[in-house]
């Protein structure tokens, strides 16, 4: 008997679905992606319960005729793109002609389009049967999708909580939305309004609409360009850095992508600005010659490679310093005096995807008239030339704990200062000349062997012993399984060698930091820390005040090495509307 038959195309196009249209969010995320590259202007999003039951997306793009509209729900069918030779220059989102033959398989459907030409379609697709019938002409396309997943239950069952995928629909729209600054967008979940872009393609205004005014406010705006790429965005200052890595967008070439190498790169560059533990908010657009990408035609991957990364990389790591070293990044205790204007829709994908340190509760139908105007956003933009006014001499007045320094501004505001976060970033500049100018070395004072286990014997490479010696430690094999330290950076005579040279090897080994500009970096930042007054030191007022004015000689007194703020401030209007004194 035979067993192999062909499917019954229905089934073959449900199965072929999944790969496309994995949850709700896949299908706002398609559609959407459709209305750009249909040039909309504007896109209105509704989605109910989740967009289990219904979601539908609205757009004023091209719109298309009778027969396109037909013809679009088939599979592969693509307006985009025509032969072999087009796949290497893609310009659209989509070109795989697979979403709508796919969202038509696994839900109902209804299209309204019109190319503005001769009249409207409206096309109504259940299972095999579609409906045509005439529409009005308003050049457009509005789909909706209904029940979404009801002939495939086992997939139904495998969606999440509706929180998760409502936040997943919210991620999605987030991350189209501060790629296309220049079209607005509009997300309704369950009648609620829960993002809003103006759509004047303003890339800061469009942060502002999604992240709100706090995020907006501790941006520093950062462009690069050279002959092969161009890169331009907007760097989180400490105050929004999170746990996780989810806030650092990158979008290439109009589209929102993953680039786990950029984005290495990007938390390397933050390494002197950042605990840790926590990550940048970041957006960056970048623009590269569309020959140098890697074409990428697999249909889920959001991650992309391109020639030229490793050039890009040591860019960003260079450049993104320099740009936040230029702003003042004092760090500022009080979100909350943002809260009044924080009119926006924030998108409670907040807690779950991203960390926010400031969340206030999700403001929920916000009338047209209340979001921000260009007017308020000029005055916020961070590319204004905000730059302080000379600081005047901070004087410490007293020790606190301890372990803070509290300094008066002589303008009424007083200041704390860690003395350890202090003493580290003086130290880390100090050895930062040092280390970078001229590293002296010489033999141990006492020899040093190390030993390590043979796979740890076998992971020193070429590449990590020269990684270590670009910081003046130099190894040598020394029987089997250990080895001995031949020379030192002179200046760790005055600290511990050993402690220096065993937590850069295990940097290098056990971390695989082989970047020689992050060894050094982490090298420095080692020292700096082990050689630093602690807390829990007293200090005379005169010690105190030494500590305070080499901090402000620094080049970068408002963190520690590892990112954690020196200095807190609290200036004179502060501290009167605690104490309610504002307008006395
Ligand atoms: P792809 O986007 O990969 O081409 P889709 O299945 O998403 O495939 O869409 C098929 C075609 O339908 C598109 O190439 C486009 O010509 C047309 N289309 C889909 N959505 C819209 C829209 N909102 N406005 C205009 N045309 C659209
Ligand atoms: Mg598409």
């Amino acid at each position: 008997m035979n067993k192999i038959h062909v499917l019954d195309i229905n089934l073959a196009n449900q199965i072929a679905a999944g790969e496309v249209i994995e949850r709700p969010a896949s299908v706002v995320k398609e559609l959407v992606e459709n209305s750009i590259d249909a040039h909309a202007k504007s896109i209105l999003i509704k989605a109910d319960n989740a967009g289990r039951t219904f979601i539908s997306v609205e757009d004023d793009g091209d719109g298309m005729g009778r027969l396109d509209a037909k013809t679009s729900f088939l599979r592969h069918a693509t307006s985009k793109i025509y032969d072999q030779f087009d796949l290497f220059r893609i310009k659209t989102l989509g070109f795989r002609g697979e979403a709508l033959a796919s969202i038509a398989a696994i839900s109902q459907v209804k299209m309204i389009t019109s190319d503005g030409e001769v009249v409207g379609s409206e096309i109504n697709i259940s299972g095999e049967d579609m409906l045509i019938s005439d529409a009005p002409l308003r050049k457009g396309t509005l789909i909706e999708v209904r029940e979404l997943f009801y002939n495939t239950p086992a997939r139904l069952k495998y969606l999440k909580s509706d929180y998760t995928e409502t936040s997943a629909i919210i991620d999605a729209v987030s991350r189209l939305a501060l790629a296309h600054s220049d079209v607005a967008i509009t997300l309704f979940i369950d009648d609620k309004l829960r993002l809003k872009t103006s759509g004047r393609a303003n890339l800061h205004e469009t942060i502002m609409n999604i992240y709100g005014v706090f995020t907006a406010k501790h941006l520093v705006a950062y462009k690069i360009e050279t002959p092969d790429f161009k890169v331009t965005g907007y760097l989180g200052k400490g105050e929004l850095a999170r746990s996780n890595r989810y806030g650092i967008i990158t979008n290439l070439n109009g589209r929102n992508v993953y680039m786990p190498k950029v984005q290495t790169a990007i938390i390397n560059a933050y390494h002197d600005f950042l605990a840790d533990t926590r990550y940048p908010f970041v957006v960056l657009d970048l623009e590269i010659e569309p020959g140098l990408v890697d074409v990428n035609v697999h249909p889920s991957k959001r991650e992309v490679r391109f020639s030229k990364e490793n050039e890009l990389n040591e860019m960003l790591i260079r450049t993104i310093p320099t740009f936040l070293l230029d702003q003042d990044l004092i760090f500022d205790p009080h979100p909350e005096k943002y809260q009044p204007q924080e009119v926006v829709a924030r998108p409670y994908v907040e807690q779950t995807q991203f960390d926010f340190s400031h969340k206030n509760s999700a403001i929920e139908n916000v009338p047209q008239e209340q979001f921000l105007k260009m007017s308020d956003i000029v005055e916020i933009a961070p590319e204004a030339e905000v730059r302080q006014k000379p600081r005047q001499r901070i004087t410490s007045i007293a020790q606190l704990n301890l372990t803070y320094l509290v300094c008066e501004d002589g303008e009424g505001g007083f200041y704390l200062i860690d003395q350890h976060a202090a003493a580290e970033r003086i130290n880390y500049e100090k050895f930062q000349t040092e280390l970078n100018l001229n590293l002296k070395v010489k033999r141990p004072l006492i020899p040093l062997v190390l030993d390590y286990s043979l796979s740890e014997i076998s992971a020193f490479d070429e590449e990590k012993l020269q990684a270590l010696a670009s910081v003046g430690i130099v190894l040598e094999p020394f029987g089997n399984s250990s080895f001995r330290v031949v020379e030192v950076p002179l200046w760790t005579e005055e600290y511990d060698e050993k402690i220096y040279v065993t937590s850069m090897i295990e940097q290098v080994l056990q971390n695989g930091v082989t970047n020689q500009s992050q060894v050094r970096t982490d090298a420095i930042a080692t020292m700096a820390c082990k050689a630093s007054i602690k807390a829990n030191m007293r200090l005379s007022i005169a010690e105190q005040q030494i500590l305070v004015d080499m901090l402000f000689k620094t080049k970068n007194p408002y963190t520690c090495p590892h990112g954690r703020p020196t200095i807190i401030q609290f200036n004179k209007y502060q501290i009167e509307k605690m104490f309610k004194r504002t307008g006395v």
